[in-house]
């Protein structure tokens, strides 16, 4: 969109969480000040964020991870915010290694509307989204029985999940 039409007002806005991530360094500090930085996101405003959450890594090794969910309206398209996403991963230290290497902090777009979205970088819903508890427990304590376009309600998802160690953090 150009940013006249955006001046003009022609975006939408559109309701997108995003799973926040760390497992190195001061985990706990980076999944909290990011959340703040996302809350300063241009065109967009912040409505909630979950409890912290305590995960074993999945399908890699490290630290456990700290772990929450945010919810945010945004003016954003998908492709600007995971821009945006990438820049604050940078901010933070993010070094990009092996897969699912341990990192200091990472921002996954779960959802963005009830948009499907399959490109080259980037896919929405997030592809992993349903297998992966420590972002379904965070996310359903905002959205209760939110449904993933293409997988289904968040609630039934959880339920099949099993061996995934996660606690949630007391405030
Ligand atoms: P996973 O994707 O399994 O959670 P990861 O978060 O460790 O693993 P990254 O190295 O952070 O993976 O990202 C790999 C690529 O995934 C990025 O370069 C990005 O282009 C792409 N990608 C595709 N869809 C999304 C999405 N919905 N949110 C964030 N990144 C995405
Ligand atoms: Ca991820
Ligand atoms: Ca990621």
């Amino acid at each position: 969109m150009s940013l006249e039409a955006a001046r003009a007002g022609d975006r939408k806005v559109v309701t997108a969480f995003i799973g926040v991530g760390a497992n190195l360094g001061f985990a706990r500090d980076a999944v909290l000040n990011a959340l703040a930085d996302l809350s300063r996101l241009p065109m967009t405003d912040f409505v909630a964020s979950s409890s912290l959450y305590r995960s074993a890594p999945v399908e890699g090794d490290g630290p456990d991870y700290i772990n929450a969910v945010a919810e945010i309206t945004t003016q954003q398209s998908a492709h600007e915010l995971l821009l945006a996403l990438q820049a604050l991963e940078t901010k933070y230290g993010r070094v990009r290694t092996t897969r699912n290497a341990p990192r200091t902090l990472d921002l996954d777009l779960l959802l963005y509307g009830d948009g499907i979205l399959k490109t080259p970088d980037l896919t929405v819903p997030h592809p992993r989204i349903a297998e992966r508890a420590f972002v379904l427990m965070p996310l359903m304590e905002l959205a209760g029985s939110i449904s993933i376009p293409g997988h289904g309600r968040a609630d039934v998802l959880v339920e099949r999940i099993t061996g995934q160690e996660i606690e949630r953090l007391e405030s």
